[in-house]
Formats: structure tokens, sequence, C-alpha cells
């Protein structure tokens, strides 16, 4: 079931999505080579909390930590532990808040240092996917509007979209109704209406599209181990078209 927010708890998930993005910023403004995920997942967990709210990831369904780290080959749900990040490394980074009852989700991934031609485009190409993902987030367009945006973005550069993981609703849980595929053929599936909030996440893979879960249990990485991006905003359908609610 999609339930529909009214202005205040839009209000609501606005001020936890806006800690959330200001997280990712103050992560990200640590991201260098040598550094440890360790080390980037302690500063996001000292300063969401600093604000008096709750690392949404942390302890969901056992996951350890407060952000996702996943580098290279590895597409979403890395754990952040010892590895030490080099120059050439593309790293995505997902977080949750959890504020006064209501939760924002973003993500972004980032170059360390320089990197190839390859990760660049991929870069650019899955930031790309999810703007005109957003653009289709208009009232009377059709939720497979919004999949169809990223997915032929994405393939139009010559890369592959994940099916396996998809976008999703936001409001008091941090995954509700409905599931916002990155793929799929417009014109299919609910009608936007003011009041949903969703989260778009494509997760734009370099090779191909298959994905694989490593043996902790939580990292998702490609089959073919080719590079992997992930980029994420929360947004609210308004009357006159969205507002991205983790816009920096
Ligand atoms: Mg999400």
């Amino acid at each position: 079931m999609i339930i529909l927010k009214s202005d205040l708890e839009i209000e609501k998930i606005r001020k936890s999505s806006q800690l959330a993005v200001k997280a990712l910023e103050v992560v990200k403004e640590k991201i260098s080579e040598g550094v440890t995920l360790k080390k980037l997942d302690k500063i996001c967990y000292k300063f969401i909390t600093q604000q008096g709210a709750i690392p949404a990831f942390l302890g969901y369904k056992g996951f350890p930590a407060s952000i996702c780290t996943s580098v290279n080959f590895e597409v979403v749900h890395g754990i952040p532990g010892n590895r030490r990040l080099v120059s050439g490394d593309i790293i995505s980074i997902d977080l949750g808040v959890l504020l006064d009852g209501y939760y924002g989700d973003v993500a972004a991934t980032f170059p360390v240092d320089h990197v190839s031609d390859l990760a660049r485009r991929l870069l650019q190409t899955t930031e790309e996917a999810l703007y005109k993902g957003i653009e289709a987030c208009r009232v009377g367009n059709r939720l497979s509007d919004i999949s169809y945006a990223i997915q032929s973005t994405a393939e139009r550069y010559g890369f592959s979209v994940v099916r396996e993981f998809v976008g999703h609703g936001i409001g008091r849980s941090m995954h509700e109704d409905p599931q916002v595929p990155n793929f799929g053929e417009p014109g299919k599936g609910v009608r936007l209406k003011p009041g949903m909030v969703l989260c778009l996440e494509p997760m734009v893979n370099a090779g191909g599209w298959e994905t694989e879960v490593m043996d902790d249990g939580w990292t998702v990485i490609t089959k073919d181990r080719s590079l992997s991006c992930h980029f994420e905003h929360t947004v609210a359908i308004t009357k006159d078209g969205s507002e991205i609610l983790t816009q920096s």
C-alpha cells in the first residue's frame, strides 16, 4: 500500500533528508587515498548522532554500520572495514537518517583522486540517469516512466542497470511501497500522485547487469567484476513536479 504524505510529513522527511545529505558531504570531505572505510563510517556515525538523529542503517536487519561503502565492482551494501582507498577507486556511500520518526535516504559515488575515463563516464551516466528519473516524477506519469527514463539513459551510453535491487517509497519506514525498479517499459504501474515520496536509486554497471552477494552475506558485487556506480535521492511528488528532498 502506498502511503501519501501530508505537507507536515513531507517537512519531516525533508529535515531527515537534509541531515542525510549533510552527513554525506561530511563523509565526502574525508574521501582520499589511504583512508579506511571504517574511519568514514565513524565520521558519519558521530555527525548524525551529534545532531540528535539516528543512523538508519546501523542495525537494520543486522547491518553493522551507519554507511554502506561499495568500492569498484561492489554494487551496494558493502560493509565498511579496514580496507584503505587507493587512487583510481570509485566509492559509493549510501546512508539513511531517522529523525523525529521519519527517514531520509541518499547515496552518491565518488572518485578517489584520478580515475579511469570509463569510471568517470560511469559516474556521469549514473547521475544523469537519476536526474532523468527525477524528471519523470510528475503527476499523471506512471511509476514505470521513472524506470524507463533511468534504464534508457544508462543503456544509451552502453551501460547496464541492476535488476535485483530497486528504489522504494519512504516515510515512517525506510522501505515502503512502491518498489521503484531501474528498468522497464514506460506507461505501466500506478499513476504518480502528490504526496508520494520515493527514493530513486539507479545502480549502473559498466558490464553486465547480473550481480551476486559475497560471503559476508551483504556486499553485492557485479558477476563479471565490472565497475558499478550508485546514486540516490529522496524525492517528493508535488502538484507541479517534484522536489528533491536530499538536494544539498
Ligand atoms: Mg534507498
